[in-house]
């Protein structure tokens, strides 16, 4: 057992990774949530590190709950994207320290993944979509596909007129039968209007309705899951227990989808996925980028009893240049029959590239 000695971040506007070290010269690396990160690891040093400092690194879920108290005048989002990097430093920290991944600290084992590929863009039209979804299912046999509906916070105002109408058939037909398909709608619509759409996901083979309406609107959320038979999905944005509470007891979706780190990291994630997994749901854990969001979320996918049957893998700019690219010194994301690979490499196995540390912000807390 050690305790927390100091605590460093390494920011950019659009990504922070975290250093907890140890008394005894141990350490791990962890990320807050991306977007703003630079304004999140503000909070970090002033709101989440002063509590942590001369903490045991091993009672995580302790730690993390202790310091949402301490902050209990600060509930929301900011706090947890920056719990999210303590709590999945020490995650690693503990996984090198006893030599384990994450995922079999957690009760799973490392070993493949099937992916959904996860389109982020509605700025594309229908015919070019399908194509590049038809491209990635031939060259990296990825056997599901999420494309984007409706228009983000939308109103029931589509990103054009009538592409949601031609972007359902156009992109299923092109996808054919093997291959499972999900959309999202990004709180796109009222529930009259999602139900309509969703009735044509339905006739289109569609699975997975994500976010039909505004996710802060449980109401109208499972207005639409009681009315449609396919799954209704969300949670992505949700970061207090007390929410995710009220949407599993009230049904208002038939999977989850909370993020490790906007949620406020593992811990909370588990305890969420728990919930859900007494009701009788499964979760999938949201990762939308391919930052350290989408390792967290391979290892809990790995680990927990309800897992959904594939991980969300952002298929943006794979193969080519993308923002997430200089994170990693080998990024843990080559697909290989549709399927990526958690190695037996201690906590999350992954390196953070030496580049992009030199060239981020630095900030540190210590005794
Ligand atoms: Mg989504």
């Amino acid at each position: 057992m050690s305790r927390i000695a100091r605590l460093e971040t390494f920011s950019t506007p659009a990504v922070g990774f975290v250093r907890v070290t140890a008394e005894d010269g141990t350490e791990g690396w962890g990320q807050v949530s991306t977007y703003n990160a630079d304004i999140t690891c503000t909070v970090f040093h002033r709101q989440v590190a002063p509590h942590a400092l001369g903490a045991e690194t091993t009672d995580i879920a302790g730690l993390i709950e202790l310091i949402g108290e301490r902050e209990h005048k600060f509930p929301g989002s900011y706090l947890r994207r920056a719990q999210a990097g303590l709590d999945t430093a020490l995650w690693d920290l503990r996984g090198k320290v006893e030599g384990k991944p994450v995922c079999t600290l957690l009760g799973g084992s490392p070993g493949p993944l099937r992916i959904y590929g996860s389109s982020m863009r509605r700025d594309i039209a229908p015919d070019e979509e399908a194509d590049r979804l038809v491209r990635l299912r031939d060259t990296y046999g990825i056997d599901a596909f999420k494309w984007r509906v409706g228009r983000v916070c939308g109103r029931d105002v589509d990103q054009w007129d009538g592409r949601t109408e031609e972007i359902v058939p156009t992109v299923a037909r092109a996808l054919g039968d093997e291959v499972t398909k999900l959309v999202d709608a990004n709180s796109g619509f009222t529930p009259a209007r999602a139900i309509e759409v969703g009735r044509m996901l339905e006739d289109h083979g569609i699975v997975h309705f994500e976010e039909p309406c505004p996710y802060w609107e449980f109401d109208w959320t499972k207005e639409v899951t009681d009315a449609l038979s396919l799954d209704v999905t969300g949670g992505e944005q949700d970061c207090e227990i007390s929410a995710w509470r009220t949407m599993i007891e009230m049904r208002a979706v038939d999977l989850v989808q909370p993020d490790v780190l906007y949620l406020g990291g593992v811990a909370r994630t588990l305890e969420v996925a728990a919930m859900a997994a007494g009701a009788g749901l499964p979760c999938i854990p949201h990762s939308a980028n391919r930052s350290l969001v989408t390792v967290c979320a391979m290892h809990v996918l790995r680990a927990i009893p309800n897992a959904g049957p594939y991980l969300e893998f952002s298929i943006e700019n794979y193969g080519s240049e993308d923002w997430t690219d200089p994170l990693f010194v080998h990024a843990p994301f080559e697909i290989r029959d549709g399927c990526i690979e958690i190695e037996d490499r201690p906590g999350w196995g992954v390196e953070i590239n030496p580049n992009f540390l030199a060239n981020a912000r630095h900030e540190e807390t210590r005794a």
